[in-house]
């Protein structure tokens, strides 16, 4: 428990609640956030460095993946220049921020929820427009990014306390945490909102500076949350914001020698290549660069043949097919028992094949659009393979529509080996796989270089027990969803190629942004 004090009166961490859509002021709400949002669009964004904006002749757009020709935000392309000046400024200013008291930066978190508060179905809509979410899924995303700022403020608050060391006769002694220096916060598209402004909120509350470099797919609702955290009161130069390539002067903020750490969510390819070129030694580096990376994951659902079919069907269409299957925690195989292999389909196919397809901003539609073209034509390769491993039972191909729709697609018999049972999809595609047994399941759940989330669906205590111990994930889930962590609630990240096990939305995040110094001052010294 967190004492009062420790929370700047704020109380207990709660999660916020979701917005309930079947509510006719919240329906309201959301219409009314997309309409004003909608006059807002193909608005141009500078970069922002040490609080000053700069312009490059060469722009890139953002589009709306439900209408690909509408643009959503247009922003400047950086140069390796920008890039190094933007690590110098929030060098320059770390030297200041690093003094500030813990209440004062954990102040400018808890502002930046309650102004994500009142202009929540504003956030919601760009995440609509911006990363093709229906409506819950947006609010979810915002509704995290609430959690973050309310978590980490409190984490800060009770990490700047006295710290318990075992005592030692004739010393005084103490431990406090103090910041690195500047990060690199590098963040996906697919929690545009929650994970950007989550690594962000972390790494600036623990008192260091930052510059966000946002997917090329998501810098609008990048460009929204900094204009939030300038009226949560976070000083320009604290949180600096660049947008460009990311293979050139995304590298160069990485390489760049006054760089202490890097906070990165995305693919494996990305985050082993940051992970390679953070580890070597620049001219005039003088200091290890810690490195956060969490990455992608194959995740499975295990049905076992003692399981509730009716609730295994619904977890993993849902795990599945929600926002697209984008979610690094979607479910992209279902493990089966032989036993009740053919029940389990039946129960499923009906509910896959009643899931809606279209523009997001339409909330009649489950799924919305696929993040971009290149997506797109990469998952319907992945579909062509897995026709081809196994029997395709729903979707299959593009949806109709303007927009990148794919179909949520089903295709069983898949067996371990096969492309699409082993490689990350990123979309809706689901492979079901038999097993003999629990052992098989469990062998074959393993059987990737992935280890983020998974479910297992069993009425049998042994079997739960059993896959607490070898279901070798992140994040387990026995009898329910594999998507879905709550901030504070079930802290989230990865083992093995899924990444660093970060935990974000835990205990020991704030850990991965400070060190520890140790003062030991001898008493009655002469
Ligand atoms: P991505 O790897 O393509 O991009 C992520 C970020 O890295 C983007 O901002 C991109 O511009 C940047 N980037 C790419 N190459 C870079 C380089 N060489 N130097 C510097 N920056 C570079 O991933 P994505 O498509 O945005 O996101 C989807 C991936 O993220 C999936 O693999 C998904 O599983 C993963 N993901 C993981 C988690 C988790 O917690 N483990 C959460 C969300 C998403």
């Amino acid at each position: 428990m967190t004492s009062p004090a420790r929370t700047l009166g704020r109380g207990e961490f709660k999660n916020e609640p979701i917005k309930d859509f079947s509510k006719s002021e919240n329906r309201k709400a959301m219409e009314e956030a997309l309409k004003k949002v909608s006059g807002e669009l193909a608005r141009e964004y500078p970069i922002l460095i040490g609080g000053e904006k700069f312009f490059t002749k060469e722009k890139t757009q953002s589009t709306n993946p439900s209408h690909p020709d509408r643009v959503v935000g247009i922003f400047q392309k950086g140069t390796v220049e920008m890039a190094n000046q933007a690590v110098e400024a929030a060098h320059k200013e770390f030297a200041s921020w690093q003094w500030v008291p813990a209440d004062e930066r954990a102040e400018c978190c808890f502002n930046a929820a309650k102004i994500l508060r009142k202009r929540r179905f504003e956030m919601n809509a760009w995440l609509c427009y911006e990363t093709g979410k229906t409506w819950p899924e947006a609010d979810a995303d915002t509704a995290e990014l609430i959690d973050f700022c309310e978590f980490y403020g409190r984490e800060m608050l009770r990490l700047a306390g006295p710290q318990e060391l075992i005592p030692s006769a004739g010393e005084q002694n103490y431990l406090k945490y103090i910041p690195l220096g500047v990060g690199i916060v590098i963040p996906p598209w697919n929690f545009a909102a929650a994970i950007m402004g989550g690594m962000t909120m972390a790494a600036i509350v623990t008192g260091n500076t930052v510059v966000v470099k946002p997917s090329s797919d998501s810098p609008t609702v990048a460009a929204f949350f900094m204009e939030i955290m300038r009226e949560a009161g976070v000083p320009n130069g604290v949180v600096n914001f660049f947008t460009g390539p990311g293979a050139t002067a995304g590298e160069a903020l990485v390489a760049h020698p006054k760089t202490r750490f890097i906070a990165f969510t995305g693919s494996k390819e990305a985050g082993l290549r940051i992970g390679e070129l953070s580890a070597k030694k620049q001219p005039g580096q003088i200091w290890i660069k810690r490195t956060v990376l969490e990455m992608g994951g194959k995740d499975a659902i295990i049905v076992d043949d003692e399981a509730d079919l009716d609730s295994a069907a619904e977890g993993v269409a849902q795990s599945a097919f929600g926002f697209q299957g984008q979610k690094c925690s979607a479910c992209s195989r279902a493990i089966v028992a032989e036993k009740v292999y053919d029940k389990f389909i039946e129960k499923l196919l009906p509910r896959v094949k009643a899931l809606k397809v279209g523009p997001s901003e339409n909330p009649e539609n489950y799924m919305g659009p696929v993040i971009n073209k290149s997506a797109m034509n990469t998952i319907l390769d992945y579909i062509e393979a897995g026709k081809k491993e196994g029997r395709l039972l729903a979707g299959g191909a593009k949806a109709s529509g303007d927009g990148y729709f794919i179909e949520p697609t089903v295709i069983a018999d898949i067996k371990p080996g096969a492309k699409i049972a082993q490689e990350e999809i990123f979309g809706p595609v689901l492979a079901i796989m038999p097993a003999k047994d629990f052992d098989d399941a469990l062998n074959i759940a393993n059987g990737t270089e992935y280890g983020l989330t998974g479910a297992v669906y069993t009425k049998n205590k042994k079997k739960l027990a059993r896959a607490s111990r070898e279901f070798h994930v992140g994040n387990l889930y026995l009898n329910r969803k594999c998507t879905g962590a709550k901030v504070g609630v079930h802290p989230f990240g990865g083992f093995n190629m899924s990444g660093t096990d970060s935990k974000a939305g835990g205990q020991d995040y704030l850990l991965l942004f400070l060190q520890a110094k140790v003062v030991a001052e001898k008493l009655n010294a002469k």
